[in-house]
């Protein structure tokens, strides 16, 4: 039985097909329900197209406590009409200053018009998904395996519950363990020998910083510290650890041993960290696809595409990795709405949504080849213990990204 791919004007689906019992076909089904995955579904929803999302876990997940919205990331808030909403539940902040904790050297850059905020994660994605159409997002559903129908070419899903369903799109924000990913061929990203444990702290009279961005660099040993708003602060500690699977894992104990690791630095940060809610305490092993990778691999395959850290995991050394996840929902939903625009619904030609995918990844390649590469740059000079690795990083950075901050100023363009 062929496909019926019946959307009207606005893109929206008359019915669902279920072929036989527990075999189901979609026009656009979308893993992971993250921040990539939600925005891509709003971001189609917006310009009147209907998406399945599918999520492995029983409800929303925001592990990880905050997160930074550079400028390029609320103007994709702003196509995605979530940007006022967000803007009451943070403040903005005013300068990124960076210290050192061996000299009195420090660096401050205004922000000024280039917005940055720092959000609570489940603000963020509980935001996203409360904008979407009920029935949107179906939890509890693995992705186990997806292959291609040898008969349309069209992807078809296999259900960790043993269910199969048929996609006309397939777009996969499944994060760093994608299915979709392996489905193109690609190697999970990179584990590295860097670690980033990160908490929130409540002052209930008011924490009294300014509403700065400030990082402290020690050796091989960092910690950044942004307020959320006048009574919370979210901080992180970057360190590099060769302990691998024993780091520890238990909250209070990660907790202990981040209070060890910075041991002489300003007091209080030391305080913030030992005064913070263990319950928001967590610790990620950092990971990320090379520079190479993401501009050499394939990131399109028949129907099949993928968008957010599933394509291009970074480092978080520039607070950027949610913010790309959310441009490229804005560019892929841009790209497949002109073809479905110029069809009148789904394209009926596989070679049409084809040609929306190469130029969605055409777009989105070279933009995320200079963030991966600015990340994985910064990253090296951070673990790098040899002084020749450290210049040469330097005399990189200095000379590829000669503004360290222009990677806010990217603007992916509107829906
Ligand atoms: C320590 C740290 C700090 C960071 N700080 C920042 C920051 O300040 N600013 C910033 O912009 N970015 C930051 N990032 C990066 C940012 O968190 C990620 O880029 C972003 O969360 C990725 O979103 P995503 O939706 O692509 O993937 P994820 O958030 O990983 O979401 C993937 C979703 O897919 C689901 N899933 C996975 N596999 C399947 C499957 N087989 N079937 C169904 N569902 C599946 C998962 O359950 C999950 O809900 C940071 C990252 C780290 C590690």
């Amino acid at each position: 039985m062929g496909f019926m791919l019946k959307l009207n004007r606005n893109g929206e689906s008359k019915e669902n097909k279920v072929k036989m019992e527990g075999e189901e076909e979609r026009e656009i089904i979308i893993v992971g329900a993250g921040i990539c995955g939600l925005s891509t579904a709003l971001a189609l929803h917006r310009k009147g197209i209907r998406s399945l999302v599918l999520e492995k876990s029983e409800s929303l997940r925001a592990v990880g406590g905050g997160i930074t919205i550079r400028s390029n990331g609320w103007h994709a808030l702003e196509q995605l009409c979530v940007a006022s909403e967000l803007r009451e539940s943070s403040v903005p902040l005013r300068w990124f200053t960076n210290k050192w904790l061996d000299s009195s050297k420090h660096q401050e850059t205004a922000f000024g018009v280039w917005e940055t905020r720092c959000l609570r994660r489940c603000d963020l994605i509980n935001t996203l998904a409360e904008s979407l159409p009920s029935g949107t997002i179906r939890f509890g559903c693995q992705v186990l395996s997806v292959e291609l129908d040898p008969l349309t070419s069209l992807p078809i899903l296999r259900l960790n519950n043993g269910s199969v369903l048929k996609a006309k799109i397939l777009i996969g924000c499944d994060g760093v363990s994608s299915v979709v990913a392996a489905f193109h061929g690609l190697k999970p990203p990179m584990f590295s020998s860097l670690w980033e444990t990160r908490g929130f702290t409540k002052y209930p009279n008011g924490h009294h910083f300014s509403n700065d961005f400030v990082h402290v660099n020690g050796d091989h040993v960092a910690v950044g510290r942004l307020p959320i708003d006048d009574k919370l602060v979210y901080w992180f500690v970057t360190h590099k650890s060769d302990q691998g699977s024993n780091v520890p894992k238990n909250t209070k104990l990660i907790k202990r041993s981040t209070i060890e690791l910075i041991k002489g630095f300003p007091q209080d940060m030391v305080e913030m960290v030992s005064n913070s809610d263990p319950d928001s305490v967590h610790s990620a092993n950092l990971r990320y696809r090379p520079p190479q990778d993401v501009l050499l691999k394939p990131f399109w395959r028949g129907t099949v595409t993928l968008a957010g850290d599933a394509m291009h995991a970074m480092y978080p050394f520039l607070g950027q990795g949610g913010s790309a996840g959310l441009e490229d929902a804005i560019v892929l939903a841009r790209c497949l709405v002109e073809t479905f625009h110029q069809t009148d619904g789904v394209p009926k030609d596989v070679k049409e949504i084809e040609m929306a995918l190469d130029e969605y990844v055409k777009q989105r390649r070279m933009r995320l080849v200079w963030l991966t590469l600015q990340t994985y740059l910064t990253g090296l000079l951070f673990e790098t213990s040899s002084l020749i690795g450290k210049f040469v990083c330097r005399i990189l950075l200095a000379m590829l990204f000669r503004d360290p901050h222009g990677h806010h100023k990217y603007d992916c363009g509107s829906l």
